[in-house]
Protein backbone atom coordinates (compact mmCIF):
# COMPACT_ATOMS: atom_id res chain seq x y z
CA UNK A 1 0.00 0.00 0.00
CA UNK A 2 1.32 3.20 -0.84
CA UNK A 3 2.59 5.42 2.14
CA UNK A 4 4.05 9.08 3.45
CA UNK A 5 6.31 9.00 6.40
CA UNK A 6 6.15 11.97 8.85
CA UNK A 7 9.50 13.90 9.43
CA UNK A 8 9.56 11.92 12.55
CA UNK A 9 9.37 8.74 10.55
CA UNK A 10 6.33 7.21 11.42
CA UNK A 11 4.91 6.04 8.54
CA UNK A 12 0.85 5.73 7.36
CA UNK A 13 -1.05 4.75 4.35
CA UNK A 14 -1.35 7.32 1.97
CA UNK A 15 -5.59 7.05 2.02
CA UNK A 16 -7.42 8.24 5.10
CA UNK A 17 -11.27 8.80 5.76
CA UNK A 18 -12.41 11.70 6.41
CA UNK A 19 -15.10 12.32 8.58
CA UNK A 20 -17.31 15.74 7.75
CA UNK A 21 -20.75 15.38 8.05
CA UNK A 22 -20.68 12.27 9.36
CA UNK A 23 -22.90 11.20 12.45
CA UNK A 24 -25.23 14.07 11.44
CA UNK A 25 -28.05 11.69 10.87
CA UNK A 26 -29.57 8.77 12.98
CA UNK A 27 -30.58 6.99 9.35
CA UNK A 28 -26.88 7.02 7.91
CA UNK A 29 -24.63 6.60 11.24
CA UNK A 30 -24.81 2.84 11.47
CA UNK A 31 -23.59 2.14 7.30
CA UNK A 32 -21.05 5.21 8.32
CA UNK A 33 -19.72 3.50 11.63
CA UNK A 34 -19.58 0.37 9.28
CA UNK A 35 -17.64 2.19 6.99
CA UNK A 36 -15.23 3.71 8.86
CA UNK A 37 -14.93 -0.15 10.04
CA UNK A 38 -14.25 -1.17 7.33
CA UNK A 39 -11.52 1.06 6.59
CA UNK A 40 -9.98 0.02 9.73
CA UNK A 41 -10.21 -4.07 8.74
CA UNK A 42 -8.80 -2.66 5.42
CA UNK A 43 -5.75 -1.10 6.92
CA UNK A 44 -6.64 2.16 6.76
CA UNK A 45 -5.62 3.57 9.83
CA UNK A 46 -5.83 7.46 8.93
CA UNK A 47 -9.17 9.03 10.47
CA UNK A 48 -9.62 12.70 10.00
CA UNK A 49 -11.95 14.61 12.13
CA UNK A 50 -12.97 18.38 14.02
CA UNK A 51 -14.25 19.30 17.14
CA UNK A 52 -16.19 21.74 14.58
CA UNK A 53 -17.61 18.78 12.60
CA UNK A 54 -21.38 18.11 13.86
CA UNK A 55 -20.44 20.06 17.05
CA UNK A 56 -18.83 17.40 18.28
CA UNK A 57 -20.99 14.59 16.48
CA UNK A 58 -18.19 13.31 13.87
CA UNK A 59 -15.73 12.73 16.77
CA UNK A 60 -18.60 10.70 19.18
CA UNK A 61 -18.88 8.54 15.93
CA UNK A 62 -14.88 8.28 15.58
CA UNK A 63 -14.57 7.25 19.13
CA UNK A 64 -17.36 4.11 18.88
CA UNK A 65 -15.92 3.11 15.54
CA UNK A 66 -12.74 2.85 16.96
CA UNK A 67 -13.50 1.28 20.36
CA UNK A 68 -11.61 -2.03 21.42
CA UNK A 69 -9.37 -1.04 18.23
CA UNK A 70 -7.32 2.78 18.94
CA UNK A 71 -4.19 0.91 18.19
CA UNK A 72 -5.35 0.67 14.77
CA UNK A 73 -6.25 4.13 14.48
CA UNK A 74 -4.24 6.71 13.44
CA UNK A 75 -6.29 9.79 14.79
CA UNK A 76 -6.35 13.17 13.48
CA UNK A 77 -8.21 16.31 15.21
CA UNK A 78 -8.30 20.06 14.69
CA UNK A 79 -8.52 22.90 16.99
CA UNK A 80 -10.86 25.48 15.26
CA UNK A 81 -8.84 29.34 15.22
CA UNK A 82 -11.01 31.08 17.78
CA UNK A 83 -10.38 28.05 20.43
CA UNK A 84 -6.52 28.16 19.53
CA UNK A 85 -5.62 30.60 22.49
CA UNK A 86 -3.03 28.66 24.59
CA UNK A 87 -5.85 28.05 27.22
CA UNK A 88 -8.25 27.44 24.53
CA UNK A 89 -6.54 25.06 22.85
CA UNK A 90 -5.63 22.07 25.71
CA UNK A 91 -8.94 22.84 26.96
CA UNK A 92 -10.38 22.01 23.05
CA UNK A 93 -7.84 19.25 22.95
CA UNK A 94 -9.36 17.71 26.54
CA UNK A 95 -12.80 17.83 24.62
CA UNK A 96 -12.33 15.76 22.01
CA UNK A 97 -9.77 13.34 24.00
CA UNK A 98 -13.13 12.64 25.98
CA UNK A 99 -15.05 12.64 22.32
CA UNK A 100 -12.91 10.04 20.59
CA UNK A 101 -12.78 8.14 24.22
CA UNK A 102 -8.62 7.77 23.71
CA UNK A 103 -5.86 9.61 25.58
CA UNK A 104 -4.11 10.85 22.65
CA UNK A 105 -4.26 12.21 19.50
CA UNK A 106 -1.37 11.32 17.01
CA UNK A 107 -2.48 14.73 14.67
CA UNK A 108 -3.82 17.90 16.08
CA UNK A 109 -4.30 20.49 13.43
CA UNK A 110 -4.94 23.97 14.02
CA UNK A 111 -7.85 24.18 11.67
CA UNK A 112 -6.88 27.45 9.90
CA UNK A 113 -5.26 30.64 10.93
CA UNK A 114 -7.13 33.11 13.25
CA UNK A 115 -5.93 35.97 14.48
CA UNK A 116 -4.57 34.72 18.05
CA UNK A 117 -0.92 34.88 17.29
CA UNK A 118 0.95 31.59 15.70
CA UNK A 119 2.94 31.83 18.22
CA UNK A 120 0.79 31.33 21.24
CA UNK A 121 -0.92 28.13 19.47
CA UNK A 122 2.20 27.01 18.91
CA UNK A 123 2.99 27.23 22.91
CA UNK A 124 -0.15 25.39 23.32
CA UNK A 125 0.86 22.72 20.64
CA UNK A 126 4.13 21.59 22.36
CA UNK A 127 2.61 21.76 25.52
CA UNK A 128 -0.14 19.31 24.68
CA UNK A 129 2.94 17.09 22.93
CA UNK A 130 5.23 17.31 25.82
CA UNK A 131 2.76 15.72 28.17
CA UNK A 132 1.55 12.96 25.55
CA UNK A 133 -1.89 13.99 24.73
CA UNK A 134 -0.70 14.62 21.24
CA UNK A 135 2.10 12.82 19.52
CA UNK A 136 2.33 15.41 16.92
CA UNK A 137 0.76 18.60 15.08
CA UNK A 138 0.36 20.65 12.38
CA UNK A 139 -2.05 23.14 10.20
CA UNK A 140 -5.20 23.57 8.01
CA UNK A 141 -5.38 25.32 5.46
CA UNK A 142 -1.79 27.21 5.73
CA UNK A 143 -0.74 29.10 2.39
CA UNK A 144 3.29 29.70 1.61
CA UNK A 145 3.28 32.56 3.54
CA UNK A 146 1.51 31.44 6.30
CA UNK A 147 4.20 28.07 6.39
CA UNK A 148 7.09 30.88 5.91
CA UNK A 149 4.98 32.55 9.35
CA UNK A 150 5.23 29.17 11.32
CA UNK A 151 9.07 28.25 10.48
CA UNK A 152 10.50 31.50 11.79
CA UNK A 153 8.83 29.94 15.34
CA UNK A 154 9.69 26.21 14.96
CA UNK A 155 10.74 22.94 12.79
CA UNK A 156 8.38 20.69 14.34
CA UNK A 157 5.00 21.37 12.34
CA UNK A 158 3.94 18.09 10.76
CA UNK A 159 1.44 18.15 8.39
CA UNK A 160 -0.64 20.96 6.58
CA UNK A 161 -4.15 19.78 4.91
CA UNK A 162 -5.07 21.72 1.83
CA UNK A 163 -8.02 21.68 -0.23
CA UNK A 164 -6.76 19.85 -3.31
CA UNK A 165 -8.30 18.22 -6.34
CA UNK A 166 -8.10 18.24 -10.05
CA UNK A 167 -10.59 21.56 -10.11
CA UNK A 168 -8.62 22.93 -6.78
CA UNK A 169 -4.98 22.46 -8.18
CA UNK A 170 -3.62 26.16 -7.38
CA UNK A 171 -1.16 24.60 -4.30
CA UNK A 172 0.21 22.31 -7.41
CA UNK A 173 2.40 25.91 -8.84
CA UNK A 174 4.71 25.54 -5.01
CA UNK A 175 2.84 24.99 -1.71
CA UNK A 176 3.18 21.28 -2.42
CA UNK A 177 6.28 21.23 -3.79
CA UNK A 178 7.50 23.62 -0.55
CA UNK A 179 5.83 20.89 2.23
CA UNK A 180 7.57 18.33 0.56
CA UNK A 181 11.11 19.99 1.00
CA UNK A 182 10.05 21.01 4.40
CA UNK A 183 9.56 17.50 5.80
CA UNK A 184 5.59 18.77 6.51
CA UNK A 185 3.13 16.02 4.62
CA UNK A 186 0.61 17.43 2.24
CA UNK A 187 -3.21 15.93 3.53
CA UNK A 188 -5.25 16.83 1.08
CA UNK A 189 -9.17 17.16 1.59
CA UNK A 190 -11.90 17.30 -0.49
CA UNK A 191 -10.45 15.36 -3.11
CA UNK A 192 -13.36 14.32 -4.57
CA UNK A 193 -14.58 17.60 -4.95
CA UNK A 194 -17.01 17.09 -2.60
CA UNK A 195 -18.54 14.42 -5.10
CA UNK A 196 -20.10 17.39 -7.16
CA UNK A 197 -19.88 17.94 -10.54
CA UNK A 198 -16.11 16.81 -10.87
CA UNK A 199 -17.27 13.76 -10.80
CA UNK A 200 -19.59 14.07 -14.29
CA UNK A 201 -16.87 15.83 -16.07
CA UNK A 202 -16.71 13.80 -19.29
CA UNK A 203 -12.50 13.47 -19.04
CA UNK A 204 -12.81 11.48 -15.96
CA UNK A 205 -15.41 9.36 -17.33
CA UNK A 206 -13.36 8.71 -20.36
CA UNK A 207 -9.88 8.17 -18.88
CA UNK A 208 -11.92 5.69 -16.04
CA UNK A 209 -13.03 3.87 -19.31
CA UNK A 210 -9.26 3.11 -19.82
CA UNK A 211 -8.88 1.10 -16.21
CA UNK A 212 -10.12 -1.71 -14.51
CA UNK A 213 -10.17 -2.48 -10.81
CA UNK A 214 -10.80 -4.99 -8.24
CA UNK A 215 -14.49 -3.73 -7.60
CA UNK A 216 -14.93 -3.63 -11.68
CA UNK A 217 -14.41 -1.21 -14.53
CA UNK A 218 -13.02 2.02 -12.82
CA UNK A 219 -15.14 5.32 -11.88
CA UNK A 220 -14.55 8.91 -12.21
CA UNK A 221 -14.46 9.00 -8.65
CA UNK A 222 -11.87 6.85 -8.61
CA UNK A 223 -9.29 8.69 -11.46
CA UNK A 224 -10.10 11.61 -9.03
CA UNK A 225 -8.91 9.95 -6.33
CA UNK A 226 -5.76 8.39 -8.00
CA UNK A 227 -4.86 11.85 -9.11
CA UNK A 228 -4.59 13.13 -6.08
CA UNK A 229 -2.41 10.30 -4.70
CA UNK A 230 0.07 10.74 -7.86
CA UNK A 231 2.90 12.24 -6.66
CA UNK A 232 4.90 11.69 -2.88
CA UNK A 233 4.12 12.91 0.15
CA UNK A 234 0.04 13.55 0.02
CA UNK A 235 -2.28 12.44 1.84
CA UNK A 236 -5.62 12.30 0.41
CA UNK A 237 -8.63 11.45 2.60
CA UNK A 238 -11.89 11.06 1.03
CA UNK A 239 -15.21 11.15 3.18
CA UNK A 240 -17.09 7.86 2.58
CA UNK A 241 -20.01 7.78 4.26
CA UNK A 242 -20.95 4.02 2.05
CA UNK A 243 -18.63 0.67 2.30
CA UNK A 244 -19.59 0.84 -1.14
CA UNK A 245 -17.69 4.25 -1.74
CA UNK A 246 -15.10 2.86 1.02
CA UNK A 247 -14.25 -0.33 -1.26
CA UNK A 248 -13.87 1.61 -4.32
CA UNK A 249 -11.63 4.19 -2.45
CA UNK A 250 -9.24 1.62 -1.35
CA UNK A 251 -9.26 0.00 -4.70
CA UNK A 252 -8.53 3.36 -6.25
CA UNK A 253 -5.19 2.77 -4.75
CA UNK A 254 -3.67 0.76 -7.17
CA UNK A 255 -4.84 2.72 -9.77
CA UNK A 256 -1.66 4.02 -12.11
CA UNK A 257 -2.13 7.16 -14.42
CA UNK A 258 -0.27 6.85 -17.50
CA UNK A 259 1.06 9.81 -19.27
CA UNK A 260 -1.56 9.79 -21.59
CA UNK A 261 -4.30 9.75 -18.61
CA UNK A 262 -2.41 12.76 -17.16
CA UNK A 263 -2.10 14.54 -19.73
CA UNK A 264 -5.90 14.11 -20.61
CA UNK A 265 -6.48 15.49 -17.59
CA UNK A 266 -4.29 18.47 -17.73
CA UNK A 267 -5.74 19.28 -20.94
CA UNK A 268 -9.33 20.21 -19.07
CA UNK A 269 -7.83 20.90 -15.75
CA UNK A 270 -4.73 22.31 -16.51
CA UNK A 271 -1.80 23.19 -14.12
CA UNK A 272 -1.43 26.38 -12.53
CA UNK A 273 1.06 28.72 -14.12
CA UNK A 274 1.50 31.69 -11.65
CA UNK A 275 0.79 31.94 -7.88
CA UNK A 276 -2.58 32.11 -6.51
CA UNK A 277 -4.28 32.42 -3.34
CA UNK A 278 -4.80 29.21 -2.04
CA UNK A 279 -8.09 28.21 -2.00
CA UNK A 280 -10.25 26.68 0.82
CA UNK A 281 -13.60 25.18 2.01
P1 LIG B 1 -14.80 14.58 -0.60
O1 LIG B 1 -14.12 15.20 -1.76
O2 LIG B 1 -14.11 13.53 0.17
O3 LIG B 1 -16.20 14.05 -1.12
C1 LIG B 1 -17.13 13.40 -0.29
C2 LIG B 1 -18.33 13.05 -1.15
O4 LIG B 1 -17.93 12.11 -2.14
C3 LIG B 1 -19.45 12.41 -0.36
O5 LIG B 1 -20.67 12.90 -0.90
C4 LIG B 1 -19.29 10.93 -0.65
O6 LIG B 1 -20.53 10.26 -0.65
C5 LIG B 1 -18.75 10.94 -2.06
N1 LIG B 1 -17.92 9.75 -2.35
C6 LIG B 1 -16.98 9.17 -1.58
N2 LIG B 1 -16.41 8.12 -2.22
C7 LIG B 1 -17.02 8.05 -3.43
C8 LIG B 1 -16.91 7.17 -4.53
N3 LIG B 1 -16.02 6.17 -4.55
N4 LIG B 1 -17.72 7.37 -5.61
C9 LIG B 1 -18.63 8.40 -5.62
N5 LIG B 1 -18.78 9.26 -4.61
C10 LIG B 1 -17.99 9.08 -3.51
O7 LIG B 1 -15.28 15.80 0.34
P2 LIG B 1 -15.09 16.25 1.84
O8 LIG B 1 -15.32 17.71 1.83
O9 LIG B 1 -15.84 15.40 2.77
O10 LIG B 1 -13.51 16.07 2.13
C11 LIG B 1 -12.95 14.93 2.71
C12 LIG B 1 -12.54 15.17 4.16
O11 LIG B 1 -11.56 16.21 4.24
C13 LIG B 1 -13.67 15.69 5.05
O12 LIG B 1 -14.61 14.68 5.34
C14 LIG B 1 -12.88 16.22 6.21
O13 LIG B 1 -12.45 15.17 7.04
C15 LIG B 1 -11.71 16.88 5.49
N6 LIG B 1 -11.93 18.33 5.21
C16 LIG B 1 -11.09 19.25 5.83
C17 LIG B 1 -11.26 20.59 5.63
C18 LIG B 1 -10.35 21.56 6.32
O14 LIG B 1 -10.63 22.76 6.30
N7 LIG B 1 -9.27 21.10 6.91
C19 LIG B 1 -12.34 21.13 4.77
C20 LIG B 1 -13.11 20.09 4.11
C21 LIG B 1 -12.90 18.76 4.34
P3 LIG B 1 -20.94 9.23 0.55
O15 LIG B 1 -20.75 9.96 1.82
O16 LIG B 1 -22.36 8.89 0.19
O17 LIG B 1 -20.03 8.05 0.44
Amino acid sequence: MKTVIFRDRHEVPALGMGTWNMGDSTQTRAEEMASLRLGLDSGLSVIDTAEMYGSGRSERLVGEAIKGRRDEAFLISKVVPSNATYEGTLKSCQASLRRLGTGHLDLYLLHWRGSVPLEETIEAMEHLQERGDIIRWGVSNFDTQDMTDIEAHTVSCAANQILYNLEARGIDYDLLARDAEKGVVSIAYSPLGQGGSLLDDPILKTVARRHETASGPATPAQIALAWTLRQANILSIPKAGTRHHLQENIDALALVLDDRDLADLDSCFPPPTHKSALEMI
